[in-house]
C-alpha cells in the first residue's frame, strides 16, 4: 500500500495535518462521520514525533488544572481510551499510581492535591501511611513519608493507540499521505489548498493537528496567540528483570514545571524512569543528553535504590509541544474553513479520543459536519504487543493456525516471523527498522536488535520489495 502519493484533482472534506496520536484520532473521528478525509504527515510513518516518545500513562486528569479544557477532556479520553484500548486489542495494564511524599512539604501538600483532584470530578483518591507504602512497594528508597494512592491510572501502549486510530481512518476511507510536508496554505479560492513537498492537497475544510509545528501551521492560517517551545523529556528504560522492583507507577508530588520524575512499569515488561523537563527551541531536539541521564539516575537511585544496578536497555526523549498558556490550544475559525488543534502537551495520549469527540462536536454544530453515528464505531483488532497477555509464539492454536507464529525471529522480546510478516502487510505497513519495532517489538529487547537485526532487515527489505498500487484512494 502506498501511503505516499498525493491525490491530484480530487477535494476532501477535510485534511488533516499531522498523524501524531490526537490528528490519527481526528481523522478516524471525521470518516466515522462519513467525511472525505486526508491525513497528511511529514513524516514517513504514523506517530512519528512526540506521540512514540513519552511516557505512555493512562491519566486519570486527577492532578489536570480544575477549569479548564484539558481537565475534562483529559478525564473523558481516559473512559474512551480505555474502553477502546480494550475493544481493539490495544496493550494496558490498571497499575494504579502512588503520588509518593518523600519530605513534610510534599506530605503537607497531598490533601490539596486531593482536593485537586474532586475538583476534576475524580474521587477515588485515598492516603496510605507509611507502614502500608512500604508494604505496597518493598523496593522504595528510604524516607518515604507516606503518599496518595490514584487508583485509576494506568500504564498504555502508545504505540498501538495511534496506529489502531490510523488504521481504522483508512479502512473507513481516510487517504493518509506520508512523506508530506505542509510548506504554505493558499486560501483565497472556494478550497483550501495546501502546498506540499508532494504536490497540492485540497480540501473544503483544514485541521492543524501539526503538535510541535502546530503554532507554524497556525501563522500559515494568518493567526497568532500561541508559541510552542519544545519541553523535552528525557526517559531510561531499565531492562525486565527491573520489572519485579515496582508495582505501580510511583509518582513525585509535582511541581509548577511538570509532572517531575516517575517510575513506572511499562506493558512492555520494563521499568521506565523519567522524564526531564527542558525548555529548548529547537523542535528537533530528540537527544539524550549526559547531564539528563545523570539527573535522572539520580533522582531513580532515591525512588527505587535497587534501580542503580540494574541494566539500561535503551534511552529516549521526547519533546512536548509545551506554550506560554495553561491549557490546549484549540480554535475554529468557520468563515476560513480552519480548526487549530494546537499545544496538546503532556497529556494528549490520554486525551486524543476526547479531542476528537470535542472537536468534532464543535465542528458539527458551526462547520457543517455530520453528527457523530448512533452505533459505536468498530475498531480493528490489533495485535497485541504487550507483556501481560500471550504473544502468538506461546499460543499454541495460534501457532497450529499458522506455522510462521512459531517461528521466533526476535528472541529477547518473542517475537515470531508471522507477526513482522504480517506488520510488513499492514493497513499501514512497517517501512523501516523503528516502525516494525513500534509494531511488533521485533529488536528493543535487552540485545537491542543485535542478534535478529539481520534477520529483521532481510524480511524489511524483502517486504519492501513487493509491488505496491499506484495510489491509496479509498
Ligand atoms: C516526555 C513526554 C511524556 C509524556 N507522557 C505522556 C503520558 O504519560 N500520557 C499522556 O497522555 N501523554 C503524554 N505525553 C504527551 C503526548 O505524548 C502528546 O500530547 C501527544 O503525543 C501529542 O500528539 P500530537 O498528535 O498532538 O503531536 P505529534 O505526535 O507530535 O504529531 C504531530 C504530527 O504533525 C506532523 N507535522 C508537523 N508539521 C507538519 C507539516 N508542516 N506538514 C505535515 N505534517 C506535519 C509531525 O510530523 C507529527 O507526526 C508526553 C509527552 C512527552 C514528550
Amino acid at each position: 500500500m502506498n501511503h505516499r502519493n498525493a491525490a491530484p484533482g480530487r477535494t476532501f472534506d477535510i485534511a488533516v495535518i499531522g498523524a501524531g496520536v490526537v490528528g490519527s484520532a481526528l481523522a478516524r473521528e471525521f470518516t466515522r462521520r462519513g467525511a472525505s478525509v486526508a491525513l497528511l504527515d511529514a513524516r514517513g510513518d504514523v506517530g512519528d514525533v512526540t506521540s512514540k516518545a513519552n511516557t505512555a500513562i493512562l491519566h486519570t486528569g486527577f492532578d489536570a488544572k480544575p477549569g479548564t479544557l484539558e481537565s475534562t477532556l483529559v478525564a473523558r479520553g481516559y473512559d474512551l481510551l480505555s474502553d477502546y484500548a480494550a475493544r481493539a486489542g490495544i496493550p494496558t495494564e490498571p497499575t494504579g499510581a502512588l503520588l509518593v511524599a518523600w519530605n513534610e512539604d510534599e506530605y503537607a501538600a497531598l490533601p490539596g492535591l486531593a482536593e485537586q483532584a474532586a475538583a476534576n470530578g475524580y474521587r477515588h483518591t485515598r492516603m496510605v501511611g507509611a507502614d502500608e507504602l512500604r508494604r505496597r512497594e518493598p523496593h522504595l528508597g528510604p524516607g518515604a513519608l507516606g503518599a496518595m494512592e490514584v487508583p485509576d491510572e494506568g500504564i498504555v501502549c502508545p504505540w498501538t493507540t495511534t496506529l489502531a486510530f490510523a488504521t481504522e481512518a483508512v479502512r473507513q476511507g481516510a487517504t493518509l499521505l506520508l512523506e508530506t510536508t505542509v510548506t504554505g496554505v493558499d486560501t483565497a479560492g472556494e478550497d483550501i489548498v495546501l502546498r506540499t513537498g508532494r504536490g497540492d492537497v485540497r480540501a473544503r475544510q483544514v485541521v492543524n493537528a501539526a503538535g510541535l509545528a502546530s503554532d507554524a501551521v497556525h501563522r500559515m492560517f494568518g493567526h497568532g496567540g500561541f508559541t510552542v517551545t519544545p519541553r523535552r523529556g528525557q526517559l531510561i528504560v531499565f531492562d525486565k528483570l527491573a520489572r519485579s522492583l515496582v508495582d505501580h507507577v510511583l509518582l513525585p508530588v509535582p511541581t509548577k514545571m511538570g509532572k517531575g520524575v516517575l517510575v513506572a512499569p511499562t506493558v512492555y515488561g520494563n521499568v521506565l524512569l523519567g522524564p526531564t523537563a527542558e525548555d529548548l527551541d529547537d523542535p528537533t531536539a530528540t537527544g539524550t543528553t549526559e547531564e539528563g541521564l545523570a539527573m535522572l539516575r539520580e533522582k531513580g537511585a532515591r525512588i527505587l535504590p535497587a534501580l542503580r544496578d540494574e541494566e539500561v536497555t535503551t534511552i529516549y526523549a521526547g519533546l512536548r509541544a509545551a506554550t506560554e498558556h495553561g491549557d490546549y490550544q484549540i480554535s475554529f475559525h468557520p468563515e476560513q474553513g480552519y480548526v487549530c488543534v494546537g499545544g496538546i502537551r503532556s497529556t494528549g495520549l490520554t486525551s486524543s479520543l476526547a479531542v476528537a469527540e470535542y472537536v468534532a462536536g464543535v465542528m458539527a454544530e458551526k462547520m457543517g459536519l455530520r453528527p457523530a453515528p448512533e452505533t459505536a464505531s468498530e475498531p480493528p483488532a490489533m495485535p497485541y504487543i504487550g507483556q501481560a497477555g500471550p504473544r502468538p509464539s506461546a499460543d499454541p492454536a495460534c501457532v497450529a493456525r499458522d506455522p510462521a507464529y512459531g517461528e521466533v525471529v526476535c528472541f529477547c522480546e518473542r517475537v515470531s516471523r508471522g507477526e513482522i510478516r504480517d506488520a510488513l502487510a499492514g493497513d499501514i505497513p512497517a517501512t523501516t527498522a523503528e516502525g516494525l519495532r513500534r509494531r511488533t517489538r521485533a529488536g528493543m529487547g535487552r540485545c537491542q536488535g543485535f542478534f535478529c537485526g539481520a534477520a529483521v532487515r532481510r524480511m524489511l527489505e524483502d517486504g519492501a520489495g513487493t509491488p505496491v498500487p499506484a495510489e491509496v484512494a479509498r
